[in-house]
């Protein structure tokens, strides 16, 4: 069943590449794993994926000490400052970076852990009450402040569009986010190298990726629906 599915998700980033002129290499698949046991992901990682994305602390340094070392992890959710030292020397890419001071303990833990830290910053487009995320006109004053930041780079951009029954009504909020990463390019900023754009989940990523996406994050699709209650 997980095989069939990714093909499945296979087959539909590339034909959303191939309607918008992109190349599937240009598209990096994110497979959300959260709630799903060792077991589940490690079937996935035998079948060829290697980038897992988690939203919890505990549950990725879990996974990461039970699965193979060459996966490449991706914290996807909201991040509490004091939980920072657990993950910030095992993970490719934070995702979900909303303040100042997130990125100044990540700085700090970085220097401690003697690494260096990859981040996006969060946008919250729609300005959901209930979401986490900066404010677009809050993002291109705190990338220039991260930018003096030595152990920590902001690689780009993401944002969790609003949950609804047709796509076509995030496809504003994409274009949105995209267009404030090329306005931070355009600015050049020095130690600030923006190439990512994660946006789209299961309900989404065909719009996100016709809009420019080079990340999309997909659970569901994948690995079926979540049971919060186990
Ligand atoms: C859970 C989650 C996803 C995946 O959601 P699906 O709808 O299951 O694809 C993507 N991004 C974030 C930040 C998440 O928390």
């Amino acid at each position: 069943m997980l095989k069939e599915q990714l093909e499945d998700v296979e087959k539909r980033i590339q034909a959303a590449c191939d309607r918008s002129g992109r190349r599937r290499e240009d598209v990096t698949l994110i497979a959300v794993s959260k709630t799903k046991p060792v077991s589940t992901l490690q079937e996935a990682y035998d079948l060829g994926i290697r980038v897992f994305g988690e939203n919890k602390v505990q549950e990725l340094t879990e996974k990461y000490e039970a699965l193979p070392k060459d996966i490449h992890w991706h914290m996807i959710g909201h991040l509490q400052t004091n939980k920072v030292k657990y993950i910030v020397d095992k993970v490719d890419l934070i995702h979900s970076v909303d303040s100042l001071r997130l990125a100044e303990t990540i700085e700090k833990e970085a220097e401690k852990h003697n690494c260096h830290a990859n981040i996006l910053l969060e946008v919250n487009v729609a300005e959901e009450e209930s979401k986490f995320g900066l404010k677009t006109n809050e993002v291109i004053p705190l990338v220039e402040k991260i930018a003096y930041l030595p152990h920590i780079t902001v690689r780009g951009l993401m944002t969790i569009a609003p949950f609804v029954d047709n796509p076509e009504k995030n496809r504003t909020i994409f274009a949105d986010l995209q267009k404030l990463y090329v306005d931070i390019k355009k600015k050049n900023i020095d130690n600030v190298n923006v190439s990512i754009l994660s946006m789209g989940m299961t309900n989404d990523f065909e719009v996100a990726i016709e809009e420019g996406a080079t990340m999309v994050r997909i659970g569901t699709a994948i690995f079926g629906a979540r049971n919060y209650n186990i």
